[in-house]
């Protein structure tokens, strides 16, 4: 009985969220501890975090291949968005692909692809950026008609920079020259750090602080999570008209999405957990909460997880 009455307070706060579309969300509107309505809200476009959603480290996570295939079956699309400025979208599908998801590069955008798209808007055709970053940054900027450069003496209009395994201090330090200069600079994500198999490795956003403490200022555009412009530029590509943002991570994934405007699936496989997302606040908060991502697999699905995590409520 108090369940019931949990759901039954809960599901008009998640219609008007299903039907929500740009601005940013209302935090108070936010439901946490469980999906909270048996209503299926029809998503058309399921915008998916890769590491703790569909895989952990080489693995897949138990039970996302399935989903996954059950989801496209059920009419949905699923596109991956990912901060991973270095890997291109093709290197991201084939590694999809190998873990059972077939995927193309079409369902792949990457922050270096958003940041690209970014550049794209606002600098003339072929104008030269200064690059720093990696494989994933050059083909993105070479994708969207603008020309790479490393150097200022080149003449770029914007410096880019991004995660990338080679890059070196002569790369920070063109960089902060050129920063100095009163270039704009777009930083793909401030991820600082990211796990590898021997330890905690500095990521982009360490390296960004590096060309800010010499630049004496930090960059004008950030990309990837938990920014909004890597979500906006996956509902763009995918032309979704009711898109929802799942992710592991309430302080990127579901901040992002709820910047973006859009509602939030946060997915117990990874980092965050039920306790977590109930204490959340803010942009953190998420829309909904469910163990993985078979609830999205169908109606039915939708309906069990709801009965499911609405009979646990206080
Ligand atoms: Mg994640």
């Amino acid at each position: 009985m108090v369940a019931f009455r949990w759901m039954v307070r809960c599901q008009p706060r998640n219609v008007q969220l299903m039907g929500h579309k740009g601005g940013r969300m209302d935090p108070e509107e936010a439901v946490t501890g469980g999906i909270g309505s048996d209503a299926d809200p029809d998503f058309d476009v399921i915008l998916l975090d890769l590491d703790g959603v569909v895989y952990i480290g080489p693995h897949a996570v138990p039970s996302a291949v399935e989903a996954i295939d059950r989801i496209r079956m059920g009419g949905r699309r699923c596109c991956f968005v990912t901060n991973n400025a270095s890997r291109t979208p093709e290197q991201i599908a084939e590694h999809l692909t190998e873990l059972g998801i077939p995927t193309t590069a079409q369902d792949v955008v990457t922050s270096s692809i958003a940041a690209a798209a970014y550049l794209a808007r606002i600098l003339p055709k072929q104008a030269a950026v200064l690059v720093v970053g990696g494989r994933g940054l050059h083909e993105a900027l070479l994708g969207v008609g603008l020309r790479p450069v490393e150097s200022l003496n080149e003449q770029p209009l914007a410096v880019v920079q991004g995660y990338g395994p080679d890059v070196a201090w002569v790369d920070l330090a063109e960089a902060a020259y050129a920063v100095q200069s009163g270039l704009p600079w777009i930083a793909t994500n401030l991820d600082r750090t990211f796990p590898t198999a021997r330890g905690i490795a500095p990521g982009n956003g360490s390296l960004v602080g590096a060309v800010a403490a010499a630049a004496g200022r930090g960059p004008d555009v950030v990309i990837g999570k938990p920014e909004p412009a890597l979500i906006q530029e996956a509902v763009l590509r995918t032309g979704a008209s009711r898109p929802i943002m799942v992710g592991d991570r309430l302080d990127t994934d579901v901040a992002a999405g709820s910047r973006a405007g859009i509602p939030t699936l946060l997915v117990l496989t990874g980092i965050c957990n039920a306790a977590d997302a109930a204490s959340a606040q803010g942009d953190q908060r998420p829309t909904y909460v469910a163990e993985d991502l078979s609830c999205l697999t169908s109606p039915a699905a939708w309906r069990a997880e709801a009965r499911r995590t609405g009979s646990v409520q206080p």
